[in-house]
């Protein structure tokens, strides 16, 4: 399971620990105001843009590729994220494999009748014309960009996936995650309590340590280095 620190290796600035103050300039919409506000919508998709446009030109980090080299060895690996950036790379035939817990800026979903949009062409051909993103195909609801805001519910059904990926595993490995956040610091509790051997590689101490049979406290991709 990873968490922001297997990215911000890679020069993307975290939530939590912004010295950039990049988030700060891109403040998070509540999903109440972009339901109610025409403003609050147009704002949301700005700032999902402007993330967007801070991922294009950031590379994957060698921890993720050893991730997606550990999902091709066995189709019985999976990988649970925090992350939203995508650059744990969903390659051809791993899909199901990684479980997006807070979803995916590249697609965007319409809240009404659910059809799928590329979040940069529907920017451009609609928010940006329009001022607003009402859906082209139902034109009954809003279109929203698939990561998961604050005060929106979480999918059941990628949750109910990592809840089985994490009861049926032999080690659970955290990469780059302070645990602060539910669910996913409970995928750790399920596993421990299944069995599994918890092995947590993160920068600082996390809630979860005395769970875990080894700890590293490092940059990740200096463990990397330390461990391939
Ligand atoms: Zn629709």
């Amino acid at each position: 399971m990873s968490g922001a620190g297997i990215s911000t290796s890679c020069g993307l600035p975290d939530f939590r620990s912004d010295k950039n103050s990049f988030w700060e300039k891109n403040k998070p919409v509540h999903f109440s105001d972009f339901k109610d506000s025409k403003e609050s919508r147009v704002k949301s998709w700005e700032n999902n843009i402007a993330i967007q446009q801070k991922i294009k030109g950031t590379e994957s980090s060698n921890m993720h590729k050893c991730v997606n080299k550990l999902l091709k060895i066995n189709k019985k690996n999976f990988h649970i994220t925090q992350n939203i950036d995508g650059l744990h790379k969903i390659e051809d035939g791993n899909a199901d494999q990684v479980l997006e817990l807070h979803g995916n800026i590249f697609n965007a979903y319409c809240l009404n009748c659910g059809q799928a949009f590329e979040t940069e062409n529907f920017f451009n051909l609609n928010v940006k014309t329009t001022g607003d993103s009402i859906c082209p195909s139902c034109k009954n609801g809003y279109v929203k960009v698939g990561t998961i805001s604050f005060g929106q519910k979480l999918k059941t059904s990628v949750i109910n996936s990592a809840k089985k990926a994490s009861e049926n595993c032999d080690y659970f490995i955290v990469m780059g995650s302070s645990l602060k956040v539910s669910p996913a610091n409970s995928m750790l509790t399920i596993a421990k309590n299944n069995g599994a051997e918890v092995i947590i590689l993160n920068k600082d101490p996390t809630p979860f340590d005395s769970e875990a049979s080894i700890i590293i406290n490092g940059d990740l991709e200096k463990i990397y280095n330390e461990i391939r």
